[in-house]
């Protein structure tokens, strides 16, 4: 088992997750099997009690465990799906010695952080590379080096590598290189810093990965490489990329794959990037242009909604064209008509997942607009059970239609409670989670999307459509087209409007470069031919 311990110093933020993910595709270009493990150092148990805005949207992996959203880079940037083992966090580190403790496994022992909590998290890092099957584990280490919270996790590396012996393990120590001053020069002192305390623990880096927002220069490379003690061609220039698919180009272009291949005593064989670099080739063609609204509670973080926002890079990378995003805060909507103006020029339009009764009526009223002026539409879990209440609304004539969620006593629920969440309190990983099967209506228009009656696709919801009211939609033009094993409406589409498709569940978290989501291709698509992109334009700039 060889390791990559990915950790950060100076501030967070830095886009470690970017960095590992392309660590781990350099290796991959090269044919070696890699996987990848994200340490959060949080009590939280995972991710799914989270605010958005605190740690941007949460993933939902296959196995159903909601995770840091750096899992979904490393799945788009890997090219394959991980499970809920690759996160770690001290809430299930230390509830799983506990329990082992209560169970009577520690024979009586004292129960320590060390030999005890180090262990738990080394067991957890052994038992993710034996079941993947991967030859290379990286390690992100979430937070920065000196926070308290995260030293029992960098305690336990330090005591892998010295298991694993020599050349069996790499730390690599991404830090912050600011530029300061009216002339702008490149400060390396917080780096020497950053180094010096994860020294202080024990581990020595093997390499410094300084972000920037512009590229070193060889004498800041040779100061840091002289005060940190790692070899020149170790310190890695990482500038800001308006696309984060550029990194690992950027980072192979300075040798970065052969070094790690040489440090971890691989072979290096010649990388393989045709499909990634075809990819990049075609984002930046910039054949005309389209224009996505989204429109969510969450805008102001974009990390709120990454999935979406890279399932859109992937159709871009795939189609060409530029797909321009702009974000709307559902809440301002029904105040603010130039918005509503806006969103009525707009080529697409996207609501994605949501919870609770804040800003839902702006949800309605965009919906109102893409089913009234035939934009096409993607409603995606509270986006798909919006625009069921706005069809009940407006096309049923049932004013006062609304999911249980935002009113519980509404006459018209046409969205309500999963029989099987009657009864369930506790917050903490109880919605109906993970990959599901779903069975597409032959004929449909999912159907043809996918080209496929069945797939599988991840969910995180507890409220359903409600099956009372399938067959008045349906005679009103909005067919259940989508059903799982168990016949719950999981998609439905209205069959006068060129493209108005809900689905209960979460595509975004399936999209990656190099196989762009059929449902996001088919929006875009949607919006092209409406607007009638003509002629090429200008090299499209990136998205925000
Ligand atoms: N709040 C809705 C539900 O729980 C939708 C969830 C979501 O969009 N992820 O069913």
């Amino acid at each position: 088992m060889k390791v990559i311990v990915v950790s950060g110093g100076v501030i967070s933020g830095l886009g470690k997750g970017i960095t590992t993910s392309s660590l781990g595709r350099l290796l991959k270009a090269r044919g070696i099997p890699v996987t990848i493990v994200k340490i959060d150092p949080y009590l939280n148990v995972d991710a799914g009690t989270m605010n958005p805005y605190q740690h941007g949207e949460v993933f939902v992996l296959d196995d159903g465990t909601e995770v840091d959203l750096d899992l979904g880079n490393y799945e788009r940037f890997l090219g394959q799906s991980l499970m809920g083992t690759h996160n770690l966090t001290t809430g299930k580190i230390y509830r799983s010695v506990i329990e082992k403790e209560r169970r009577g496994d520690y024979l009586g022992n004292t129960v320590q952080i060390i030999p005890h909590v180090t262990g738990e998290i080394k067991r957890s890092i052994r038992e993710v590379a034996q079941g993947a099957g991967a030859e290379v584990v990286l390690v992100e280490v979430g937070g920065t080096v000196g926070d308290i919270e995260s030293m029992p996790f960098l305690e336990a590396l330090r005591e892998l590598s010295y298991e694993l012996g020599e050349g069996h393990m790499a730390f690599v120590h991404t830090t912050l290189v600011p530029v300061v001053g009216p002339v702008g020069e490149a400060k390396t002192k917080p780096t020497q810093h950053s180094v010096r305390e994860l020294r202080a623990i024990g581990i020595r880096p093997n390499m410094i990965m300084a972000r920037s927002p512009v590229p070193l220069t060889p004498d800041i490379k040779a100061k840091i490489s002289l005060f940190c003690d790692v070899p020149p061609d170790a310190v890695v220039s990482v500038p800001d990329e308006p696309v984060i698919y550029e990194v690992p180009l950027v980072l192979e272009a300075q040798g970065v794959g052969s070094l790690l291949t040489r440090v971890l005593g691989l072979t290096d064989r010649p990388p393989d990037y045709t499909a990634w670099k075809e990819f990049l080739t075609n984002y930046r063609r910039g054949e005309g242009s389209v224009e996505v609204a989204v429109v969510g509670k969450y805008t102001e973080l974009r990390d709120a909604y990454l999935s979406h926002s890279e399932a859109f890079h992937h159709c871009q990378g795939h189609l060409g064209t530029e797909i321009r995003l702009s974000w709307y805060d559902s809440e301002d909507i029904p105040r603010n008509p130039s918005l509503v103006a806006r969103i009525q020029r707009s080529d697409a339009i996207l609501v994605p997942g949501g919870f609770g009764a804040r800003g839902v009526e702006g949800k309605v009223r965009a919906i109102e607009i893409a089913r009234t002026e035939r934009i096409p539409y993607l409603g995606v879990c509270y986006g798909f059970q919006m625009a069921a209440v706005e069809y009940a609304r407006h096309v049923l004539g049932l004013p006062k239609a609304n999911t249980t969620e935002v009113d519980p006593g509404t006459p018209d629920p046409v969205v309500c409670l999963l029989e099987e969440q009657k009864g369930v309190n506790e917050l903490g990983g109880t919605m109906r989670l993970g990959a599901q099967r779903v069975l597409l209506t032959a004929g449909s228009k999912v159907a043809e999307v996918y080209g496929k009656t069945e797939i599988w696709e991840r969910h995180r919801h507890r409220f359903e459509i409600n099956p009372k009211y399938i067959d008045r939609f349906r005679a009103a033009g909005l067919n259940a087209t989508g059903f799982s094993v168990d016949s719950r409406v999981e998609a439905f589409e209205a069959s006068d409007h060129p493209f108005f498709v809900g689905v209960q569940y979460h595509p975004e978290f399936l999209s990656r470069p190099e196989a762009p989501h059929p449902l996001y291709l088919a929006l875009v698509r949607a919006a092209i031919a409406r607007k009638e992109v003509a002629a090429p334009v200008a090299p499209a700039p990136a998205l925000a």
